[in-house]
């Protein structure tokens, strides 16, 4: 394949999106498409309906809102995401594993975001002790399609995910569901592009629970058990249970739930650094393998200096952490916008003292064209962020949604910014996806999204990664796998992602 083929599609338009079917099938569709959802677990817990009910019921679900209809994605592009996973993730291990360059680039952001700080200086305090542990990369590279100047298209990367990527098992039940629709119905025949040889199996659920059973068979103790921490009353558990599942079906991996107060009454460290967790089902203490992080991203999750501290014991542990804090800070944006200076690039991934995987100089190109335009803020650039704010975004360095400052708000928030805080933040150019259309379902009823129905579809790529440093610092990948994908769909005037928030909608593709 030439490499101008493997960047982008040639110019063509997309198909005419969604098919138009009379109401009643519609309304056929919508019914087998959410019973099939509640039957299949593609489900979230309902919000808590405050104050009668404080947190939300456990007893309770909904479906999870979704898009009737895949939508639809070239395939060049969709085996692009594909092709850069592998690169990417050996980037990031490169990346999380480079102790200099993240100090340079995450240090000056911790002189003025309290939470990096803290996540610093446990990173810190632990390279003294100079544990190294084999650590898992459980990844995902999000993309929106981007028109070149000559009609074509590529992709552009939103974000890359190094902490609490989520939505894997949703999104295979959400192919699983287009699927079936489409065997069950055949869409009713509304459209030629409707068949399944177009709808890609997705297998992110199951690639991401082999990634965290290889873990465990790295730790090498095979009894021991697999924690997943998460956040307390969480809304999206499914997709963490079918992971929990799939480990003990598969595996016979035990997981464990926990969240960080459980963390803080239960776990210790033996005199080897074993993890111990002091589980109410257990009459000894569980030796853990595997700590794997649904929680700990955002501040809210550290309430007190005990949250931090477990945290910190954690990572001194020899327990393998999806991800460790070297991780959790690589997948920043600061790091994002960093990657993007000059050499940068190309010193993690053409420089042969990196690691023995080679990479070549189309691999970078490959790497390079789907990077959306990012630059730091400071005084240089204070006035052109300004100036064209109505095409950009400023990112700060949180995860989970809901932290963005979009286009006509820059101006004011600025104003407001003190001049120390800049370095907390990074200015991005937004990505302008063509125009496309879709039916978007929530709790049983369908809306066209936004006031004409015209979304935006966000494309995520899963990537597993075992990774280590070997006796001279270098960086050895054990492990590097692409597995699986998400499509989020949102209304175009919503400038947020999440779909546990209510904003987005759980797609899959159809390949055109
Ligand atoms: P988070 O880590 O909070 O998910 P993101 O960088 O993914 O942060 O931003 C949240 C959402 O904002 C994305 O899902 C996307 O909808 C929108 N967004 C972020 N960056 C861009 C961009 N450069 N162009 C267009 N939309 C963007
Ligand atoms: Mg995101
Ligand atoms: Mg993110």
């Amino acid at each position: 394949m030439s490499s101008e083929t493997a960047t982008h599609s040639k110019p063509h338009a997309l198909p005419e999106w969604p098919p138009l079917l009379s109401l009643a099938y519609q309304r056929e569709l919508t019914d087998l498409a959410a019973d099939w959802a509640m039957s299949h677990g593609l489900v979230y817990r309902p919000p808590a309906n405050p104050p009668s009910e404080p947190h939300p019921s456990t007893s309770r679900v909904i479906h999870a809102p979704f898009t009737l209809f895949p939508s639809p994605l070239p395939r060049t592009l969709y085996e692009l995401g594909r092709k850069l996973q592998p690169l990417y993730n050996a980037l990031y291990a490169r990346v999380a594993l480079d102790v200099p360059w993240l100090e340079k680039t995450m240090g000056a952001v911790a002189k003025v975001d309290d939470f990096q700080l803290q996540l610093c200086k446990i990173w810190r305090q632990v390279r003294e002790e100079g544990i190294t542990q084999v650590q898992l990369g459980l990844w995902r590279s999000d993309y929106l399609v981007h028109t070149l100047p000559d009609g074509a298209f590529t992709l552009r990367q939103v974000e890359f995910n190094c902490i609490s990527s989520s939505l894997g098992a949703l999104a295979s039940r959400t192919s699983k569901m287009h699927r079936y629709l489409q065997s069950a119905t055949g869409y009713y025949g509304v459209h030629p592009l409707l068949d399944a040889r177009n709808l890609p199996e997705n297998g992110a659920l199951q690639g991401l629970a082999a990634g965290i059973a290889e873990a465990h068979k790295a730790y090498g103790v095979p009894n021991a058990t697999v924690l997943f921490l998460v956040q307390s009353h969480e809304r999206n558990a499914f997709d963490q249970r079918w992971l929990e599942y799939d480990l003990l079906e598969k595996y016979g991996v035990r997981v464990e739930r926990v969240t960080f107060s459980d963390l803080v009454a239960s776990a210790s460290l033996s005199e080897s650094k074993q993890l111990l967790y002091s589980s109410p089902l257990a009459s000894e203490p569980l030796e853990i393998s595997v700590m794997y992080m649904r929680a700990g991203y955002t501040p809210d999750d550290y309430p007190d200096e005990k949250a931090w501290e477990v945290r910190l014991l954690v990572e001194r542990s020899k327990a393998i952490k999806c991800p460790t804090v070297g991780a959790q800070l690589a997948g920043a944006k600061k790091v994002q916008q960093a990657l993007m200076e000059e050499g940068v690039l190309e010193s993690f991934m053409l420089d042969s003292s990196r690691g023995a995987e080679k990479f070549t100089e189309a691999d970078l190109a490959l790497l390079r064209a789907s990077f959306a335009p990012m630059y730091p803020l400071d005084a240089t650039t204070l006035q052109q962020t300004i100036d064209h704010a109505d095409h950009l975004v400023l990112k700060p360095q949180r995860e989970g949604g809901g932290n963005n400052v979009y286009r006509s708000n820059i101006p004011s928030f600025l104003e407001k910014l003190p001049v120390a805080e800049r370095d907390a933040w990074v200015v991005m150019e937004l990505i302008e996806p063509p125009p496309s259309r879709s039916v978007l379902i929530k709790a049983g009823t369908s809306e066209q999204g936004g006031t004409e129905g015209d979304v935006i579809s966000e494309l995520g790529v899963y990537g597993v990664c075992l990774y280590r440093k070997d006796s001279e610092g270098t960086c050895v990948i054990d492990v590097n796998r692409e597995c699986g994908y998400l499509v989020r769909t949102k209304g175009r005037e919503s400038n947020e992602g999440g779909v546990a928030v209510g904003f987005s909608y759980l797609d899959s593709l159809v390949l055109v």
